[in-house]
């Protein structure tokens, strides 16, 4: 049985985790970066690879290719060299060929504007259907270029949720985005989804987390 004021505890505290972190790192205004095929494009590429090789293999592809129709036509093998740098690049570099591919024939067009008609679990169920593209990739897609309110998990924020015990230890990745998605209030899954990313990065490290001086250390059962 769900309990109304349980939920409305754990909103708080996501506001007040939310607070914290925003003062540490920033806030955040979601403004439309890049279309919704580049967004998709790049998180291909990031899948199990860092964000220096992720971002080094999408600037080779948008400076080999003038273009995602031009991406599209290109024999894969081309697509493969210009995004090496990124790992698994036969396969990703298939993942994003189909991508366009299908988006062509789907919408007529190489573009995904049309998901903004769609409600949140159309769109996810679209693009999860796409060749590749699992929960976070779909979620990427719509929270950074439509600022739709979804909650990505990535390994930053599954390591860190997994710690805290939002989740339980062994929750997947996809387990715990499902969860995260529902207890995290709309208006500050942006900013809080940029913020923990960069709290793994920074402190919340994957090998040795840096408690002593954490900012969200109350909120965390690691430590209890
Ligand atoms: S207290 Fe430690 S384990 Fe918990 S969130 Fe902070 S750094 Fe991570």
């Amino acid at each position: 049985m769900s309990c109304i004021s349980c939920a409305k505890d754990i909103a708080k505290q996501m506001r007040e985790i939310d607070k914290l972190l925003a003062k540490r790192y920033g806030k955040r205004v979601w403004r439309r970066r890049s279309n919704a095929i580049e967004v998709l494009m790049r998180t291909i590429l990031s899948q199990q690879t860092n964000d220096e090789a992720c971002l080094a293999a999408y600037s080779n592809l948008i400076g080999r290719f003038k273009c995602a129709d031009e991406i599209m036509r290109a024999p894969v093998e081309e697509i493969e060299s210009a995004i090496k740098v990124a790992g698994l690049s036969k396969q990703k570099a298939r993942y994003i060929r189909s991508c366009l591919e299908r988006i062509l024939s789907d919408f007529g067009a190489l573009s995904l504007d049309g998901l903004a008609k769609m409600d949140i679990q159309r769109a996810m169920s679209y693009l999860t259907s796409l060749p590749g593209v699992g929960f976070k990739t779909a979620a990427c897609v719509l929270l950074f270029a439509f600022g739709m309110p979804v909650f990505p998990v990535d390994t930053h924020i599954h390591r860190i949720a997994r710690r805290m015990g939002l989740v339980k230890h062994n929750a997947s990745a996809v387990e715990t985005q499902v969860h995260l998605d529902s207890i995290v209030p709309n208006e500050i899954k942006y900013q809080l989804h940029l913020n923990l990313i960069e709290h793994g990065r920074r402190v919340c490290k994957s090998q040795k987390p840096l408690c002593d001086s954490c900012i969200i250390t109350r909120y965390c059962q690691r430590n209890l």
